[in-house]
């Protein structure tokens, strides 16, 4: 079994990935049709973003980045072009159509902001988490705050898979230990144990192998120790546990006592298939639903762990 970083060949299926799960889970019929819409603008927007090269990965400073300062952090937003009001126009029509309960919300954003020209300023407000400016923008338009946020950060987030194998390349042979993203920031939405593939064979043997994050919001995948919570940094091993999936053993929910979060796992070590990490989170809702009625919270908030 290969198992590679973010494998390129599977760059532009996530329908067909998409389709083959749901075809896997009919339980979760539902969650697919309402999320695939969004998945697939997400591809859609990463394919577009091919075309944009308009930024420039600032230089990593290796102490403040190994002192846990992602890449990304700081960085200016750059010149989204029309290539952000493009994205946010293929993520409203995703939504609406993906959630008709919210589709008269959606529909309002899109009559109020059809012909406007200043996207890119909610974009930015959106970059720099400045919620003062993003309020005055949707009162302005007259339309749902809440909703406009979750189609702004959408939207930014084929930006942030565009910029991210960049950005790997300049942290390659730094040191990372945190259980955010080095390259953004954000949470992970779900982790995979992978084999152990090179070296070090002795130091891991009966140790279950490796495990790395996928994050949600740039697609970049990192590894991190195998026993540490990546919210709290915990390693009291007597409050990591999981709960596990009780139809599928190799799927679980990590969860920490000492800070109360959770994250989604799948064990890939016997899989012959290696999970789409962008996909994947989807057929693992059941999993989000037993963690939070235990009283656990999503460490990344996702669409279809918090709607
Ligand atoms: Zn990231
Ligand atoms: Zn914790």
């Amino acid at each position: 079994m290969e198992i590679i970083q973010t494998p390129s060949a599977s760059k532009h299926d996530v329908l067909t990935g998409l389709l083959a799960l749901r075809e896997k889970t009919p339980a979760l019929e539902n969650i697919f049709d309402a999320f695939s819409p969004l998945l697939k603008a997400q591809e859609d927007g990463r394919i577009l973003l091919e075309k944009w090269s308009d930024f420039e990965i600032p230089e990593a400073d290796a102490l403040r980045f190994e002192q846990g300062v992602p890449i990304l952090a700081g960085m200016d937003m750059p010149n989204l072009g029309n290539f952000f009001p493009e994205i946010f126009w293929t993520m409203t029509t995703a939504l609406a159509k993906g959630m008709p309960a919210i589709a008269d919300k959606v529909t309002a954003i899109i009559d109020a902001l059809k012909d406007s020209d200043s996207l890119n300023e909610l974009a930015r407000s959106v970059w720099e988490e400045d919620n003062n400016a993003i309020e005055v923008f949707a009162k302005d338009a007259n339309v749902d705050i809440a909703i406009l946020t979750i189609l702004g950060s959408l939207s930014l987030k084929p930006f942030m898979n565009r910029m991210k194998d960049e950005a790997a390349v300049e942290i390659e042979n730094m040191f990372w230990n945190k259980g955010y993203c080095p390259i953004c920031g954000c949470f992970p939405d779900m982790s995979l144990l992978k084999k152990q593939l090179t070296e070090n064979a002795e130091y891991m043997a009966g140790h279950g192998g490796q495990r790395w994050m996928h994050c949600s919001c740039c697609d970049h995948q990192w590894r991190i120790k195998r026993n540490i919570c990546p919210w709290c940094d915990s390693e009291d091993y007597k409050k990591l546990s999981y709960l596990q999936s009780e139809e599928t053993k190799t799927e679980r929910a990590d969860i920490c006592d000492t800070c109360k979060r959770y994250y989604v796992t799948i064990d890939t070590r016997d899989l012959t298939e290696m999970p789409d990490p962008r996909i994947a989170p989807l057929s693992l809702v059941h999993l989000d639903v037993k963690a939070q009625e235990e009283g656990y919270e999503p460490m990344a908030e996702t669409l279809w762990n918090s709607l």
